[in-house]
Parts: C-alpha cells; sequence; structure tokens
C-alpha cells in the first residue's frame, strides 16, 4: 500500500475504509465499524444510501459542473428552494459552498461587507465564546474559542474576542435557576459589546448546540433569545454555526429553531451533504441579502466549486429523505431512547459527570470525581484512550479533551446515522460502556 497521502495525524496509517453500508462502515481486512459518530456528524442518512446515489447519478449523466460566474444551475436552485422553505423565519437567499469553514468564513465576510454597504464601515469586530469551534480557515479559526488550535496562527487571525460558554453543568451556581443562568451567560455579551464599542461589532457567532469543543451541549432555555434581544439592541448581527448541530441532527430541520430564535445568517455543512459530497451554505436573511443587492450588487467573495451541481443534486436528495422519510421524527424518538439507553448503563458510573444533548447529538462527560466535577488530568488521554479501545472493538465514536478552558473533562460525542435502529443503539452503548469501562474502571 502507498503511504503519500499526508492525512490529518503523521503518526502511523490508519485502516483503509473501503466499503460502508447503512451505519457499519468497512476496512480494507473486512473488518466492521459500527458508525456511531457519523464520522464527525456528517453520515446522517448511514452510508451508501440508494436515493443519494441514484440523484448523483442521474446529475453526473446530465451535467457535472458549470461554473457559478456562468451558470446557476437546476439542483443549487431547487435546494436552495429547500433550505429557505425549512428555514428559521426571514432566512430568504443561500450561498452554497464546499465545507463548514468555509460557510463560516463566508458569513463572517458578508457580515463585513453588509455593514460597509449600509455605512457603519467602522463595525469590524467579531464576538464568540471561548468553548466553540467553527473551523480551521483563517477567518473561522478566528472566531472558534479553542485555544490550543489557534495558538500558532494567532498572528494571523483576524481581531475576535470571546466571552463565556452556556455550559449549565459547569457553570450554573448552586441555587441559581437555569433562567436566570441562561440570562447571566447571555448577559456576557452585552458587557463585551459594551467594553468594546457597540458600534466596532458586526457580528456575534455561536453554535446552538456545541459540537466538537464540548460534545453536545445545548444552549439553556432562554439563553439564545436573550441573545438575540442583545444583538437587536446594539445592531449586531446574529451568526448561528449550525455546521454540526444543523440538518435534523438535533430533531429539528435546524437547532434554532427549537429555542425559538432566527438568527441574520445561519451555516450548515456536514449534515447537509451527509458524505456524499463536500458542500456547506450561508443562508442570509432578506435584509442582509438586499443590502448587498441595492448596494454594490456583488458580495465580494466566491469559490471556484461554490454552487457544485454534484455536491447541490446530494444535498438536495439529502434533504428530500429527511423530509419524505419522516427522519426528523425519527431523530427525536431513536434519540429518547439512545439517552434513555446511555443513562441506563452509564448514569452511575462514578466516572460519568455528565449525560446531554438533542436529538441523536448526545455527548458524555468524564470526570476523575462525579461530585466535584474535577476532570481528569489531561496528561492521561483519556479521550484518546476511550477512542482507540472503542475503535479495536469496531465502534466509532468522537472522543475530544475538554481541555479548552482547562476546567472540563474529556468527552465523547455521538451522532449516529438517522436510520440506526434500536438493536444497533443498543450495541452502540455497550461498546462504549466497555471502552469507557476499560479505560476508567468504575472501581
Ligand atoms: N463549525 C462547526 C460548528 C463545526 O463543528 C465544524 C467542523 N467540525 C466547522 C464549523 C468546520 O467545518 P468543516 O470541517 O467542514 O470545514
Amino acid at each position: 500500500m502507498p503511504d503519500h497521502v499526508f492525512g490529518r495525524s503523521t503518526r502511523g496509517v490508519p485502516p483503509v475504509a473501503v466499503r460502508g453500508e447503512g451505519c457499519y462502515l468497512f476496512d480494507a481486512a473486512g473488518k466492521r465499524y459500527l458508525d456511531g459518530s457519523g464520522g464527525a456528524a456528517v453520515s446522517c442518512l448511514g452510508h451508501s444510501d440508494p436515493d443519494v446515489r441514484a440523484a448523483l447519478h442521474r446529475q453526473l449523466d446530465r451535467l457535472a459542473f458549470a461554473h457559478t460566474g456562468f451558470f446557476t444551475s437546476e439542483p443549487a436552485e431547487a435546494l436552495a428552494d429547500a433550505l429557505v422553505a425549512a428555514a428559521p423565519e426571514g432566512m430568504e437567499r443561500v450561498y452554497l459552498v464546499s465545507g463548514g469553514s468555509e460557510a463560516v468564513e463566508a458569513a463572517i465576510k458578508l457580515a463585513r461587507q453588509y455593514f460597509l454597504e449600509i455605512g457603519q464601515p467602522q463595525r469590524h469586530r467579531v464576538v464568540a465564546r471561548r468553548q466553540s469551534y467553527h473551523g480551521n480557515t483563517l477567518g473561522a479559526l478566528a472566531a472558534g474559542g479553542n485555544a490550543w488550535r489557534r495558538a500558532q496562527f494567532a498572528p494571523l487571525l483576524v481581531e475576535t474576542s470571546h466571552i463565556v460558554r452556556c455550559y449549565a453543568y459547569r457553570e450554573q451556581a448552586a441555587g441559581e435557576s437555569l433562567a436566570d443562568y441562561g440570562r447571566r451567560a447571555a448577559d456576557a455579551l452585552e458587557e463585551e459589546l459594551l467594553r468594546l464599542g457597540p458600534d466596532t461589532v458586526m457580528a456575534f457567532i455561536a453554535e446552538p448546540v456545541v459540537g466538537a469543543t464540548a460534545g453536545a451541549v445545548p444552549a439553556v432555555p432562554g439563553y439564545l433569545p436573550r441573545i438575540r434581544e442583545i444583538c437587536d439592541r446594539y445592531g449586531v448581527l446574529l451568526i448561528l454555526d449550525e455546521v454540526m448541530c444543523g440538518m435534523g441532527r438535533t430533531g429539528r430541520m435546524f437547532a434554532c429553531k427549537e429555542d425559538g430564535v432566527a438568527p441574520d445568517l445561519l451555516t450548515v455543512a456536514k449534515g447537509l451533504g451527509a458524505g456524499y459530497q463536500p458542500i456547506g451554505a450561508l443562508l442570509a436573511t432578506g435584509r442582509v441579502y438586499e443590502a448587498i443587492a441595492s448596494g454594490s450588487g456583488f458580495f465580494q467573495h466566491g469559490h471556484t466549486y461554490m454552487g457544485h451541481p454534484m455536491a447541490a443534486a446530494a444535498a438536495l436528495a439529502v434533504v428530500t429523505a429527511i423530509q419524505e422519510r419522516d427522519l426528523l421524527a425519527q431523530v427525536r424518538r431513536r434519540g429518547a431512547r439512545l439517552d434513555a439507553r446511555l443513562r441506563e448503563v452509564l448514569g452511575d458510573h462514578p466516572h460519568v459527570g455528565d449525560i446531554r444533548g438533542r436529538g441523536l447529538f448526545r455527548g458524555i462527560e468524564l470526570v476523575r470525581d462525579r461530585a466535584t466535577k474535577e476532570p481528569f488530568d489531561p496528561a492521561l488521554g483519556i479521550h484518546r484512550r476511550i477512542k482507540a479501545a472503542a475503535f479495536a472493538a469496531g465502534l466509532i465514536c468522537y472522543p475530544m479533551g475538554g481541555t479548552i478552558d482547562g476546567r472540563s473533562g474529556d468527552h465523547v460525542l455521538l451522532a449516529p446515522p438517522y436510520i440506526i435502529d434500536d438493536g444497533q443503539i443498543d450495541d452502540l452503548v455497550a461498546m462504549l460502556a466497555a471502552a469507557i469501562e476499560a479505560t476508567c474502571p468504575a472501581a
């Protein structure tokens, strides 16, 4: 086997994936893996979906590519229609790119251009949250709060400031109601705007359910509505990053619908292409779009492969499948079962501090001491060891170290395909429990 692919890690060559079917992946040695995290919350329809494959074949036979400098295309238009129809109120335009970082990058640039168009050139700052991930390109990386990812690129990053996370398990004070906590966490945005000078800030960006950096932590009720209010009070655009939690993952097509909040800009990716094609989308309100359409008439951005017909055809088939197969209701039902099984099997484990999430987007936080919530020493690499033990046993899950602020535990993120059945949920939980037990035993 040649070894010239420059992968994510330069340590060793991983197994070669050769086939996918339903909730399983197979490697070249014939080993089967249950895809408990859809890679990284990507494969929402599972692998080898017949409808998506058929849509891709049809599109390939008709038109593979037409540059968006000259054309739009049927699948891109149909996809944009479908996204707008399902989107939160006010979202009227869709900008199609090739992934999550590109969608966030476009959101930041669109926010900046919007304020130039409406005559507020002093607005250039972004506010984000310390425990967040928004992508790996320079703008998206600047927005993210993950200190170790940012550190070596810091001199290249655009100016962003970071406020506290919304993380009830660790931040809700004793005796404080959830509503009071949510308000306190959101009010940190107002304090930061006042500190920076509110009319210098163009956007606040957040994930409605925090994914990679925290393990499926939903905003507490009332938090996002309060954030919306503060953004409106100071004329700041609200960008919600649903690259991971969007496209049905939480049991709603867009997670923010559950919070009753509509952003100005909204990003999706992962579940949009479901792994069949690389695609992301930025949704914008009519107000933002009109400022540019009636101003310079041109969003000064673009990538060669944006609006790619093959990617749009795959995503359209994914959205259609979610809607026509009633998968949102299924995600809510199976998500409740996954949550119940996790609580049954792991709820009393002395190193399981928290089990949380929405729909088929669940997180388990591991701690050294459940009573004090003290995390494990990061040097132990608990999350890496759980990932390795699970993978050896044939389970793909997505563990991360919660070392963003030195005050979080290790966590495991679960985001299985929406088609996972009850037996597979039981297998997933059993394999995960065994990997946790092998890494940090109860006794
Ligand atoms: N935003 C969020 C919330 C994400 O979870 C991710 C990917 N983990 C990104 C942006 C970046 O997406 P991509 O890896 O497709 O560039």
